[in-house]
């Protein structure tokens, strides 16, 4: 009987140093408290980047309003639009 206690106690400190182990192991991966996040946030695109998008009155196309062709009020995609009849 003895016996049999033994291999269970022995099996179970096993157990339990594989799993300290394991423990150890995963605590490594990560870099410890004082590390983490110390890099800046993904900066986003300041806003003056973000490109304003306007749609051609003939054809209906839409670009960036920074190379539109203003004309009676409408933005054309080409100055050749621009002589077209808005639709
Ligand atoms: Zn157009």
């Amino acid at each position: 009987m003895s016996r049999v206690i033994f291999w269970i106690l022995l099996i179970g400190l096993v157990v339990l140093a594989i799993r300290a182990k394991l423990k150890g192991l995963g605590a490594r991966r990560q870099p410890p408290l004082d590390r983490q996040d110390t890099r800046e946030p993904p900066r986003q695109a300041p806003v003056a980047e973000i490109e304003t998008m306007t749609q051609c009155a003939h054809c209906g196309i839409h670009f960036p309003a920074s190379e539109a062709v203003h004309a009676d009020g409408h933005d054309y995609c080409s100055p050749g639009h621009v002589r077209l009849p808005p639709r």
